[in-house]
């Protein structure tokens, strides 16, 4: 790093009396984060047929669905996922100078993202379509969220298109390497998180990435994070979080009145749409809902769903679930209710306070498998299954992630010990083991209604 830039930056940046390795990092997020001497050589090109394949697939699930009688509010999410309005909105966006900024995870803090007038999309990816373009450059053993995202990208496919900078937290090992390759193809940022998730890290470590992130941001965006800003993005996101919690414990309700698929549906439009309007059309979906609610009776098995993300349109194992007459009224995805669920909530809005709490949020309620310990994830998964009576719970394993994979044995030996019954779906992106799934969980819900 030129030493009479940074010079001529502490004139300017708001960071100046910054530790060196911190400006040096600020400055580096101003160009680039990654050397890249060796770039890698993508042949992957656009095809109409994986297009077809995708949109083929994405109606196989509507389909399903619309054999219910669902809450006419969901017409607003299925249009957003489904249509190209989202897109074009970006586009005019775009057009305005405002910054696309696609994040992978949960601990990106959309708060900051919002406050320097940039627009989050979340790129975590659930399209089979997209897995082989990514297996020119990746293994095929690896993780198919991995593959799904990076093959998105070789394609040019959706949101990740219009992306201006991608942020990716150093969660597994997959999602390190991943934010390498990408960075061929567009600028990307990680994000440092510790091992674990205590409070001496948190401080260290977290928090100072999370103000270092914020100094990159004002940079990248030319716009400065204000207090004011801060605060207003910090209000905006309690509204999301007020209105998601709102739906969440409508699910309480015995029968449910909606189903796991439409609640994941819901929550992933969260993930690229309009924050405002999510929230305004999520409050008309709650009122509907409430004013629809059946009397309580037996209904069918309640099931917790926990383990790797599910994403849209990879409603594979929903599908065969909640067909075979289970309805699944509780999560604990970090593709699901885990991605709006705690509020950050500082002590007073001074900057200090209200960064704190921004770290804190982000780090410390987070039940990702990356961190040490699995304690806390034990906990929600108790937690939820008493406050949702659930009746069993749905252990969804990607092959090759073996985070997940290494924490089922202790869980599995915690709910044993509780009589709670779980089964366990290992799996992949793939539709080949349909059947074999499908016999599983028959038997599984047998057991349950026996019980
Ligand atoms: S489980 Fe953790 S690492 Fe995997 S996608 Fe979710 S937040 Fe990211
Ligand atoms: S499913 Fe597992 S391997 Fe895949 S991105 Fe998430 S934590 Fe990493």
């Amino acid at each position: 790093m030129g030493y009479h830039l940074v010079r001529a930056l502490e004139f300017l940046c708001p960071v100046c009396r910054m530790a060196d390795s911190s400006k040096e990092k600020i400055i580096k997020g101003i160009e680039e984060e990654f050397e890249g001497r060796y770039p890698i050589r993508p042949i992957a090109e656009r095809d109409d047929k994986i297009e077809e394949d995708l949109a083929k697939g994405i109606q196989k699930n509507l389909e399903l669905l619309h054999r219910y009688s669902r809450p006419d509010h969901l017409s607003y999410y299925e249009e957003i996922l489904t249509t190209s309005i989202r897109v074009n909105e970006l586009k005019l966006a775009k057009e305005e100078e405002r910054k696309i900024i696609g994040i992978f995870c949960n601990f990106v803090p959309q708060e900051l993202l919002y406050a320097c007038d940039s627009i989050p999309v979340r790129l975590c990816a659930g399209t089979y379509e997209t897995i082989h373009p990514a297996e020119e450059i990746l293994p095929r053993d690896i993780c198919p969220l991995i593959k799904s995202s990076l093959g998105a990208k070789l394609l040019g496919l959706g949101y990740f298109e219009l992306c201006d900078l991608v942020i990716i937290p150093t969660t597994c090992d997959g999602k390190k390497k991943l934010g390498e390759i990408l960075n061929n193809l567009v600028p990307v940022w990680m994000l440092e998180l510790p091992q674990k998730k205590d409070i001496g890290s948190a401080e260290g470590l977290w928090f100072d990435e999370i103000k270092t992130l914020r100094e990159r941001l004002q940079q990248f965006t030319g716009n400065k994070i204000t207090g004011k800003r801060l605060r207003d993005s910090i209000e905006l996101l309690h509204k999301r979080q007020e209105v998601f919690y709102r739906l969440h414990r409508l699910r309480r309700h015995n029968p449910p009145p909606i189903n796991g698929r439409d609640f994941l549906l819901i929550t992933q439009t969260g993930f690229y749409d309009d924050i405002d309007r999510w929230i305004e059309k999520t409050e008309g979906l709650c009122d509907e809902l409430k004013h629809h609610l059946q009397p309580a009776t037996h209904s069918s098995p309640r099931l917790l769903l926990t383990g790797a993300p599910i994403i849209w349109p990879n409603y594979k194992v929903l599908n065969i679930v909640e067909e075979a007459g289970a309805t699944i009224v509780a999560d604990e995805l970090c593709s699901g209710t885990q991605f709006l669920y705690e509020p950050v909530e500082p002590d007073e809005w001074t900057d200090e306070a209200m960064l704190r709490a921004i770290a804190n949020r982000y780090l410390l309620p987070s039940t990702c498998p990356c961190f040490i310990e699995s304690s806390d994830r034990i906990d929600r998964l108790l937690s939820l299954i008493e406050e949702f009576n659930i009746d069993g719970v749905l252990y969804h394993l990607l092959r090759l992630c073996q985070l997940y994979d290494i924490e089922l044995y202790r869980i599995r030996q915690v709910l044993k010990d509780r009589n709670i019954p779980m089964i366990t779906i290992h799996t992949d992106y793939s539709q080949e083991d349909i059947e074999q799934i499908k016999t599983r969980i028959e038997a599984f819900l047998e057991m349950l209604s026996n019980r």
